[in-house]
Parts: C-alpha cells; structure tokens; sequence
C-alpha cells in the first residue's frame, strides 16, 4: 500500500468532479481545516466535520504523505463577543474555556492533533496587512461607518465556488454580519468599525478601532503557514457560501495565485431529517452523550462510517451499531491472539490480499469508507470461519492482527490496550518480598514470590528496582 502505485481521487467542490489528487510538492500536503467558534461547547455534528478531516488526513498520510495541518480557531466574531458580555468574561478568558474543551472533545474522539492551531486574535496584524493590500489593490474600500468592505463586482470569478449567478447582483450593497444567504450575495465586511456592541473588544490598527470579520481570519491564517497557495481545504457544506467563497475571492484578489487547489466539503449530520444545529435546538454534544454513558469511540465510528459527502441522520439505534461493530473487530483480536491451528493453506493470505486491495481502492476512491468498512467486515467473517475450525497457526494470526491494527490507524476506533493493573494483592506480596529482601529474611521473600507465582505473576529484580509480569498462559 504505497503511494508510489496507488493514486487518490477526491470531489472537488471547485469543479464538481473527482479528481486525481496531486500535491504541489511530492509527498507533501498541505491543508487547512475550518475550525471550532468557540463560544460553546461543540455539537457532534462538528464533530463530523473534525473527524471526516481526520479520516481525510488519517488515509493520505497511511498513502506515504506528510501532511501539514492547521485548523484555525475562531476566537473573535459576532457569536464570541456576545457570549463573553453575557457572561461578565473578558473575550480571551471565555474563549480560552471553550477551546479547552474542544480540545478534550477532539482526544475523546481520538482525532489527530493538527500540526498547529493558530488563533484568529494571535493574527490581527496578518490580516491587517491582508486587508490594506486589498484596499491598495482597489478591490477594497472604506464604507462611510468606518468598516472595511470587499466589492465583490470587482472580483470577476466570484461565485465560483458556490457557483452563483452574480450577473444579478446589486452593487454596492453591503452586508456587515458574518453569516448570510446565497441570495444576500454583497459586499462583505474584511474590518469591522467599532461599534458600542462589541464593548471592550477591540483593537486599534492601522485600519482605525475595530475587529477583523471572520472570512479574513481563515484567509491570512491559512496563507501564513501553508503559502499562497495550498492543496486542500475543507468545511462543512455551510461554509461553502459565505465563507468559503469570500476566502478564494479575499485571497485570490489579493495574491494573483490561485489559493486552494482542492475544496472538499461534507454533509451535514441530521436530526429527523434536519440539519444538527445550535440554532434549532436539536443538538447534542459530545459531553451530552458521554454522560449518558455513551462509548466516544462508537461515536467515531458513527461519523465516519458514513460517505462524507451523504447526509444521514443521528440516532441512538446507529450508535449502539457501530459500538456492536468495534466489538466484532476487539473480539477477533483476541481471538487471534489465542490461536494455534493448522495454517499453511493459502486461504489467509488470498483473504488478505483481497482485504488490502478492496479497502485500499475504496478509500482512495474519494473516501469510500462505507465500502471500506464493508470489506473490512467481510474479511472478519471470513477469519472468524477459519478460527473456527482450527485452520489459523500463530504466525498467520500475528499477520492478522497486524493488518488489523494497520486498518485501524486510519479509522482509530479501537480501543487502547489498558495498561495492565495490579490486583491489590500482588501489589502488598511484591511489597512484602522486597522488604523480607532487605531484611535478607530470604523464606519470607521467597514464600511471596511463589504466592505471586501462584496468581500468574512473575517477578524479577533489576537495576531499576522490581519488575513484574504476567505469566503466559
Ligand atoms: P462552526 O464552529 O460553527 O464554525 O462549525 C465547525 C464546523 O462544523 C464547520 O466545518 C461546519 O461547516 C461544520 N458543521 C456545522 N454543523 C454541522 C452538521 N450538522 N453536520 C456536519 N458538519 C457541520
Ligand atoms: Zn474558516
């Protein structure tokens, strides 16, 4: 499974087609993830926006690339500053808690750290000298409150993302909020003038007093670490319009260069039908779940297992399947560990070939987990048929459970050993041993070590002081 002969396809949001995926430079991709507001606690339906990107990562570099990651964090914009008023907190304080979160929310999920998380308000002077160049450039201009605005007529492929129809635009209308519809396509906000809404929150630059809007943050963040032009880029299908399509057109008007090679989106994550949302209240987060006592790897599973580009609906039924599907691929590792049959027969290693290659051509083929997972599935059953009649020897088992573990650190929804524990007793018979030594009363000493013999513990004396381990069965 190298990358040498096996080529990856991805959707292009950017043309509507699968694509052969071809990195600026070999070996390398570089990519940027939209990431958390945080002015809350995130929902999953985020989360299945942080884990496709994982997966998406997860699968490149298993084909031999060395990915360079950033997910921004959204710590300035309309939702962060009314959060912090409302709770008496200065901006940096409440966002400091919610990122926190997030971030415990996202090792709970067993999501890959990104190379870097850089924060909006870490970079005002990167958008700063973003902004003056656009107004330098002319396709920027100053309103009469103060505030900053793009004049999107001025960049002829706006739309090209969402692929809007801007022959009917109005000109010069201007929008100031963040977030709007395809429909209220105007000239967005790149400064925002203070107002006495954003109270304390604001910072005196070259532009005059304000606050960056939040479609510059994501282009100076992403261009600063990853160049003017970068491979991929992804988000949620919400963030195709505004704020996707503001990016390219901030970016690419500032830069001359095409700024992002491959847009990939994903679908949302439904409740009965309807988007998972804060606003309609028919969320859960992560903690909502895991209080109920719900496994955060079933929930990993739940997310991915579905193509990234197909909306699906949450459900309690799908969570208690995906944990029922973790358990199928635990319990044929531990079988496998115990195994000590015939083998010889070629059949494991057809059934391994067949594994690697339908696996590998399914997730190549734009992330095709769903056909991943279904031959993964197949190839536990069919396993599970030779364990059963004694067809497996040791040495092919190892293979097994390595192919397994090899599948899993591109789907990381297996749990982790747990670190083996001491039984209490052991741990006062060790403790009883090593002082008996001291003592050089050598029946006490040695009576312990038989009685820990007895309950399947070794022990051994090293320089580093008294190890132990349990005896092989
Ligand atoms: P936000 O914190 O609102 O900026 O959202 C973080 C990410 O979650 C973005 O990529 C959104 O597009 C994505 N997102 C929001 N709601 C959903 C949903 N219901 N399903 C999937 N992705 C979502
Ligand atoms: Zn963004």
């Amino acid at each position: 499974m190298s990358s040498a002969t096996s080529v990856i396809k991805l959707f292009n949001t950017l043309t509507r087609q699968e694509e052969e995926f071809q990195p600026i430079e070999a070996g390398r991709v570089r990519m940027y993830t939209c990431g958390p507001t945080v002015y809350d606690y995130a929902h999953i339906g985020n989360f299945r926006a942080f884990v496709f990107e994982d997966l998406l990562k997860r699968w490149l570099e298993h084909r031999g690339f060395q990915v360079t990651h950033v997910m921004n964090l959204t710590d300035v914009d309309d939702k962060t500053i009314k959060g912090s008023q409302q709770q008496g907190k200065p901006l940096r304080e409440y966002t400091d808690f919610y990122a926190q979160a997030f971030f415990e929310d996202i090792k709970a999920l067993n999501v890959k750290a990104a190379t870097i998380y850089p924060r909006a308000t870490d970079h005002i002077p990167e958008m700063v000298s973003l902004i003056k160049t656009l107004l330098q450039k002319g396709v920027a201009y100053r309103g009469e409150d103060g505030s900053v605005y793009f004049a999107i007529s001025k960049f002829s492929e706006y739309g090209k993302l969402s692929h809007l129809r801007v022959q009917e635009l109005k000109v010069g209308a201007r929008v100031s909020q963040d977030e709007y519809a395809k429909e209220e396509a105007q000239d967005f906000a790149l400064w925002k003038a203070w107002s006495c809404e954003d109270g304390n929150v604001f910072w005196e630059t070259e532009l005059g007093k304000g606050r960056p809007g939040w479609h510059i943050e994501c282009s100076a963040m992403s261009m600063k670490y990853l160049g003017e032009t970068f491979d991929i880029h992804c988000g949620g299908v919400d963030n195709m319009f505004p704020h996707h399509e503001n990016e390219v057109a901030q970016s690419e008007a500032a830069t001359g260069k095409p700024f992002v090679r491959y847009w990939m989106h994903n679908e949302h994550l439904l409740v009965e039908g309807k988007k998972m949302a804060k606003r309609l209240g028919n969320f859960y987060t992560l903690r909502d779940l895991l209080t109920k006592g719900l496994d955060p790897l079933a929930i990993r599973y739940l997310l991915l297992s579905t193509h990234y580009r197909q909306q699906f609906n949450f459900t309690f039924e799908a969570l208690e399947a995906g944990k029922k599907a973790i358990e199928r691929l635990a319990n044929l590792q531990r079988r496998l560990l115990e195994a000590n049959g015939k083998g010889g027969s070629g059949e494991l290693d057809r059934l391994l070939t067949t594994v690697q290659r339908c696996f590998g051509d399914a997730m190549d083929d734009d992330l095709n987990v769903s056909v991943a997972l279904a031959s993964l599935f197949d190839f536990v059953r069919d396993v599970n048929n030779l364990l059963d009649e004694s067809a497996i020897s040791h040495e092919e088992a190892t293979k097994v459970v390595a192919q397994i573990a090899d599948f899993d650190k591109v789907l990381g929804v297996m749990p982790k050993p747990k670190e083996e524990i001491l039984p209490a007793e052991a741990e006062v018979l060790i403790k009883k041993r090593e002082d008996a030594r001291k003592a050089r009363d050598w029946k006490t000493a040695d009576a312990a070590r038989a009685q820990l013999k007895a309950m399947g513990i070794m022990v051994e004396d090293t320089a580093q002081g008294v190890r132990w381990k349990r005896e092989k069965a």
